[in-house]
């Protein structure tokens, strides 16, 4: 199903003009902020130098920090008195960055919304929880709103009071939630008990934080839903940047609206297709806050595959964060990707720990894994083989030899915040 079909599964010689020229709408409405007139400047740049696609390579990046420090109105490019709604983001370091919305800024968001939520066969007949923050926080404004568009009924339910939200949707009869992946999580256990099997629920929408492959089993399996990966931030109006379709094989990237490309984070190269680096996104259509280039930190690559339902550019399910990552021989390494591959075998268990050496000017990397207590037989060849085939799972996700340590089950440290894998230690040491 579409609410947009002409624009979901546009041509794409029809994309590439219509992305061309709203490039080259953006660059000009960038042109009354201070900040970019200046960045223009100082590249030697003009509006008019935009004349193809590949032509958003001679601009500036935009960084975060730039945001923070226009706090909180200086990359306004329309008057005040245009801005109809702010919101700041969900940041976890330094300032908020302030977001505002012009009235048609509000009414491309929920568009989106409505494309998102119709992708996975949501409509009129639903009754759809939005059990995220509202306020300041975009998940929960902006779903309210790309719900009622569609014609769903929307409860406003926001976040707490977790049993009340479970009866909320047995009385109701809800048959769609979005909230985050953690809270998820929680709602489960909380129904699970109170004894309630919330039958009617089909779909569950999570984003804002990133989950895994097995995460998504877990949480169908113990809400009796199909779970569907969203994903946007606050600077790109909030979510509806990316969204999965049913055959959640990558997020459809809303083209027409945001213009992605992949770089390396540490060069600012432009990465070949298919590679993995950081997410770049010039927004196409945004009128309060332009933004050029901007480097959202977030880690993906650009996919290629053709997808059934028949739109078109995808991007990988995000893998972390750009700050994360490691060069070992001149390979990118997410630790992320590590987990992945870890997460997958039965025979490891919850902990492990990356070191990184230089050794004869070589780098090398030696990866720490806890067994699982089921995994932990405690015969030599066993381990050897479990060894040989961790190696091999993390020589094909990664392109790079590492080398494998086992240890016993509960040995490794255990973090209550942030967890500490990595240990560098190549010019310490
Ligand atoms: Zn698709």
């Amino acid at each position: 199903m579409f609410w947009n079909r002409a624009m979901e599964t546009i041509r794409p010689d029809e994309l590439a003009d219509l992305q061309l020229k709203r490039l080259k709408w953006t660059i000009h409405q960038a042109q009354n902020v201070g900040l970019y007139r200046r960045k223009f400047k100082e590249a030697g740049i003009s509006p008019d130098d935009i004349r193809t696609l590949d032509d958003v390579e001679k601009l500036p990046f935009t960084s975060k920090k730039e945001l923070q420090a226009g706090y909180p109105f200086g990359l306004f490019a329309v008057p005040m008195r245009e801005i109809v709604r702010v919101h700041t983001t969900s940041g976890t370091t330094g300032k908020p960055t302030v977001v505002g919305y012009t009235r048609q800024d509000l009414e491309n968001w929920s568009e989106l919304i409505a494309r998102n939520m119709t992708m996975i066969g949501l409509g009129e007949d639903d009754i759809f929880q939005n059990a995220v923050n509202y306020g300041l926080f975009t998940g929960g404004l902006g779903f309210h709103y790309g719900a009622e568009k569609i014609g769903a009924t929307v409860v406003p339910s926001a976040t707490g009071n977790t049993r009340r939200q479970i009866e909320m949707i047995e009385d109701f009869g809800v048959t769609a939630i979005h909230c985050t992946p953690s809270y998820a999580l929680h709602l489960a256990e909380v129904a699970e008990s109170m004894g309630k099997t919330l039958d009617t629920l089909k779909i569950g929408i999570f984003g804002a934080e990133p989950w895994s492959e097995s995460m998504r089993a877990e949480l169908e399996r113990r809400l009796g839903v199909k779970a569907f990966d969203s994903y946007g931030l606050s600077e790109m109006y909030g979510p509806g940047v990316a969204f999965e379709c049913p055959e959640h094989n990558g997020l459809h990237l809303w083209h027409d609206c945001y213009l992605a490309e992949i770089i390396d984070p540490k060069t600012g190269e432009r990465l070949a297709p298919g590679e993995r680096g950081e997410l770049v996104i010039t927004p196409l259509v945004k009128e309060a806050l332009p933004l050029v280039r901007y480097r959202t930190g977030d880690v993906t690559r650009l996919m290629d595959d053709e997808c059934t339902c028949g739109r078109g550019q995808k991007i990988a399910r995000l893998t972390g964060r750009s700050d994360d990552m490691l060069v070992i021989r001149g390979i990118n390494v997410f630790p992320s990707q590590i987990e992945h591959v870890l997460r997958a075998l039965p025979e490891v268990g919850e902990q492990f720990m990356v070191y990184i050496d230089r050794v004869n000017h070589l780098d090398e990397m030696t990866i720490e894994v806890e067994m699982s207590k089921a995994g932990f037989s405690g015969e030599l060849q066993d381990l050897t083989r479990m060894q040989k085939k961790i190696a091999n799972e993390l020589h094909n996700t990664l392109g790079l030899r590492t080398a494998v340590r086992l240890v016993e089950p509960g040995s490794l440290p255990r973090f209550e915040g942030k967890a500490k894998r990595v240990i560098d230690r190549r010019g310490i040491l």
